[in-house]
């Protein structure tokens, strides 16, 4: 069924009024709508957009300016003809008729203006794309965060498209499984939502065919009779799918929704979201790279500070955190503790099981002592079999705690890397700051080394501390 036509009458004139509102009641594909003054006028309009306005004297135009009405005009020009036509010239209003009044007449003008609107309203939405596109393509050649560009874009579509869900939806060409939602209109922060593509049949076909996917009603769609159950209580209808591709490859799609019964996308919707599609291509990559760069960047850093064999902190780190602590310990007069580990008898292990198990037995021992460590505490491996550990915030009575239950723990470890679980021992020396011989952050280090040294000669498998007493 057809809408009936709008057509908004503004006439105060007694000849034009009785014609018009006599023509109104017996036409039935039109509804009229008649008001009396300048300011009930720009009130209806202000709320709706006729198909038609009628002014029953272009004399009395006023402040309405016919130009800008985005809709057409038909006037009646009766009493002052002359001057009536004048106005209609000089306000370019495209239909009049001239009394006598004829209803033949004036039911051409009207069929003709109202297609005029027609004609008018699609030029109208075509500039309008047109704009948006032009906008987009600015967009995505800006300087600004991709996730940020993609965002806008959903929001645009959103803007001009009654959808209930719209996002866009990334497809990674190493993992063709899955998509990730990666900017969807209903919600600016959401983080790469997975999706299972076996719920998705339209994505999977766009993916496959390379082309936009459409589907009218999903309810009765065949391609949808899998997921019907899920998509149904959504209340979800049509579907476009147009996908984004570069280089051949479709990197993501554009992903549609609605609710709409009845009608469903567009032609021009469709030539538009594919429009949009290719503007997205661009952002779309650019944020699969900034992804990219931002995970190598995490693992570069990772690595950087982690020693390769043991996975715990590397020697460069534990520097780095100990002239922290340190300048923080001497400013504060807070204490903090070393402690320096080495082995026992590692070459003997090398020597009996090989090189590749003292690997391991040295992989063990790391994990180990980090189960008994704080999160405070910063744990390396110093070289070879030799660890070292910084303990902000405690005394010496702590450290030689700590040290204690760290030497049980390992003496008490069954190693599984070597034959019969056997065990492994290692000897500890112990530093505490603050002393009246640490000046520097090396002494820590240097002291805590002597009193290793000593350990080691006491016979291994215990704890000295260093005393400058
Ligand atoms: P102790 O400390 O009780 O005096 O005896 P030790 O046998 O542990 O003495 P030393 O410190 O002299 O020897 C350490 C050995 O550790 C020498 C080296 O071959 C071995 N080593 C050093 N780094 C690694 C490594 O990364 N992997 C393996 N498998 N062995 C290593
Ligand atoms: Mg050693
Ligand atoms: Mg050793």
């Amino acid at each position: 069924m057809e809408m009936k036509k709008e057509i908004v009458i503004f006439d105060n004139n007694k000849e034009s009024l009785a014609f018009l509102t006599n023509f109104f009641k017996t036409n039935v594909d039109y509804s009229a709508i008649f008001v009396k003054d300048e300011t009930a006028l720009l009130k209806k309009l202000g709320k709706i957009k006729p198909d038609a306005l009628v002014v029953g004297s272009p004399l009395e135009l006023g402040k309405i300016r016919p130009r800008e009405m985005g809709c057409p005009l038909i006037a009646m020009v009766s009493v002052d003809i002359t001057n009536g036509i004048r106005s209609v010239m000089k306000n370019e209003i495209g239909y009049y008729l001239i009394s006598p009044f004829h209803k033949e007449d004036f039911e051409l003008k009207l069929r003709m203006a109202v297609q005029k609107k027609n004609w008018f309203d699609g030029v109208y939405s075509e500039k309008k794309d047109l704009e948006t596109i032009v906008e987009l393509i600015h967009l995505v050649s800006s300087t600004l965060d991709p996730k940020e560009i993609l965002y806008f874009i959903v929001k645009k579509i959103a803007d001009i498209i009654d959808v209930t869900r719209c996002s866009i939806v990334s497809i990674p060409a190493e993992e063709r499984r899955h998509a990730y939602v990666i900017s969807t209109f209903e919600d600016p922060k959401i983080e790469n939502i997975r999706l299972d593509l076996k719920k998705y049949p339209e994505i999977r076909k766009a993916l496959e065919s390379k082309s936009t996917v459409v589907i009218e009603d999903a309810l009765k769609d065949p391609l949808m009779k899998g997921v019907r159950p899920i998509i149904a209580p959504l209340g979800i209808r049509s579907i476009v799918v147009a996908p984004v591709i570069f280089r051949n490859e479709v990197i993501g799609t554009l992903f549609l929704r609605t609710s709409r019964t009845g009608h469903t996308f567009t032609e021009r919707e469709i030539r538009l979201c594919n429009a949009i599609a290719n503007a997205a291509t661009n952002a779309l990559y650019n944020a699969f790279l900034y992804e990219k760069l931002e995970a190598e960047k995490t693992k570069l850093e990772k690595f950087a500070i982690t020693d390769y064999l043991t996975g715990i902190y590397n020697i460069r780190y534990f520097y780095y955190r100990l002239e922290e602590e340190f300048s923080r310990s001497q400013r504060y007069q807070i204490p903090l503790s070393c402690i320096m580990f080495d082995i026992d008898y590692f070459k003997k292990i090398n020597d009996t099981y090989g090189h590749r198990v003292g690997d391991m037995v040295l992989r063990e021992f790391a994990q180990r002592v980090t189960k008994y460590t704080r999160k405070s505490d910063v744990f390396a491996r110093y070289g070879g079999e030799e660890f070292i550990m910084l303990l902000p915030h405690t005394s010496g009575e702590g450290a030689v705690a700590e040290a204690e239950r760290l030497r049980k723990a390992i003496r008490e470890y069954r190693f599984k890397s070597l034959k019969d679980k056997k065990g492994v021992t290692v000897s500890i020396g112990t530093v505490s700051y603050p002393d009246r011989k640490i000046k520097t952050q090396d002494d820590l280090i240097t002291f805590a080394d002597n009193a290793l040294f000593t350990a080691k000669n006491k016979g291994r498998d215990q704890i000295v501390v260093y005393n400058s007493l």
